[in-house]
């Protein structure tokens, strides 16, 4: 079984280990607080009898050798990134379970045939660089180009802050081939409250939630607003009305499948007094299942097509960027399942409304993804944020055993 001291003194020492912020841990990847946090983890893992060894964009992995140094291995872990004062256990927590499973499969004394690799991602949660860019250079969708392309919100190339940080800005042999494992396995905690107030100890994560980002320009005439609704070029009542009919159409036809988010707008000019010329917003839909992202893009275009001639407006609708949603190996839930049943852990299906690493990393191994209870009502990304540590080391105990069950499985 799982030592929660060890678990609760990694979790500790690296929440404590943060650039100086207001409240709870602010760890953005490439900075001095990175650094000492990699260099713990280091320590830890040399400790656990893991060779070490950090690629070109600052990933950490630790490797348990196998039985046979030529098998496939089994990776576990997740990201050591945080937001702007972020709570101790999103992405730790799983990187400390995952360190947790190794330092027991090298004192059971029955080491796997292949080897375990812990692996802490950089960059996942958006804090600096976008959201899970670790993960695609790992799987090969970022190459060279994205090094110069992505900058962080001071304007800084990825490339500058990976030199500052003291690497080389060469990434070669980050990208990891299918051949090199059998499958990755990672975990987090729920972000949501469905664990705690059915008092089950692992999710086992199903489809990872897919999404599509767009930006709408809707482009009229800026006039008095004494003129009447019937002569207008209104940008402003255009994309409300746009805005209005795709929540509609979801409630019709659609609901509990998909939602829909506007989070921005912006109106040009700007005044109480004048007929907006401009209006941009943006529309952010979530899904499971990807037909409904597909209906739902087909629908934003074709009523944006109607309501430039209802509003006497253009209309420019500009896709951002999209994910389908990732459905987690089979052969891998199954695994997290049967080693659940072993440890008599309660389990239960989930999916993931938030990305993960996982998601990427599907597109090269078979993946799979647990969740552990989150407390405090599911917050996430603040100090309020909890997973008590007896159910981590439950999460550590599942880790372990699925990694045996996948080890004893043919490729
Ligand atoms: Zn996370």
């Amino acid at each position: 079984m799982a030592d929660v001291k060890r678990i609760e003194r990694d979790l500790e020492t690296l929440y404590r280990i943060s650039a100086p912020c207001e409240e709870g841990c602010t760890r953005l990847s490439y900075t001095p607080a990175y650094r000492q946090a990699v260099d713990y983890l280091r320590g830890r893992m040399e400790e656990a009898g893991m060779q070490v060894r950090e690629d070109g964009i600052g990933t950490l992995y630790g490797l348990l050798p196998g039985r046979n140094p030529d098998a496939p291995k089994i990776v576990t872990g997740s990201h050591l990134d945080t937001v702007r004062c972020a709570g101790a256990f999103d992405g730790p927590a799983g990187i400390v379970c995952s360190l947790e499973a190794a330092r027991m499969l090298r004192e059971s004394g029955e080491p796997l045939e292949s080897g375990l690799e812990v692996v802490a991602t950089i960059m996942e949660d958006g804090g600096r660089y976008p959201g899970t860019t670790g993960s695609r250079f790992m799987a090969g969708i970022y190459g060279e180009e994205d090094l110069t392309r992505l900058k962080d919100d001071d304007g800084l190339p990825l490339i500058e802050a990976m030199k500052a940080y003291g690497l080389s800005g060469s990434i070669e042999g980050v990208r990891r081939r299918p051949e090199e494992a059998k499958a990755v396995l990672e975990l987090h905690m729920e972000q949501a409250s469905k664990l705690e107030s059915t008092h089950t100890d692992i999710g086992v994560v199903r489809t990872i939630c897919g999404n599509a980002w767009f930006r709408v320009t809707v482009r009229g005439k800026a006039s008095h607003p004494a003129i009447p609704h019937a002569e207008r070029s209104d940008a402003g009542f255009a994309s409300i009305r746009l805005l209005a009919r795709i929540e509609e159409k979801i409630a019709k036809d659609y609901p509990g499948k998909i939602t829909v988010n506007c989070g921005q707008m912006a109106l040009h000019p700007g005044a109480v007094n004048a007929v907006p010329s401009r209006a941009i917003f943006t529309v952010d839909y979530r899904s499971f299942e990807k037909a409904y992202l597909d209906a739902m893009t087909l629908f934003l275009e074709a009523e944006a097509h109607r309501i430039e001639t209802e509003y006497r407006v253009t209309v420019e609708v500009q896709f951002l960027k999209g994910t389908p949603p990732v459905d987690n190996s089979p052969n891998v839930i199954d695994a997290f399942e049967r080693a659940c049943d072993r440890l008599d852990y309660r389990h239960m299906p989930l999916n993931s409304g938030a990305g993960h690493d996982t998601m990427f990393l599907r597109q090269v191994w078979d993946a799979g993804l647990i969740f552990v209870p989150s407390y405090n009502e599911g917050v996430t990304h603040c100090p309020q944020e909890f997973t008590d540590y007896e159910n981590l080391a439950k999460g550590a105990d599942v880790l372990l055993e699925t990694a045996r069950i996948l080890d004893r499985e043919k490729r």
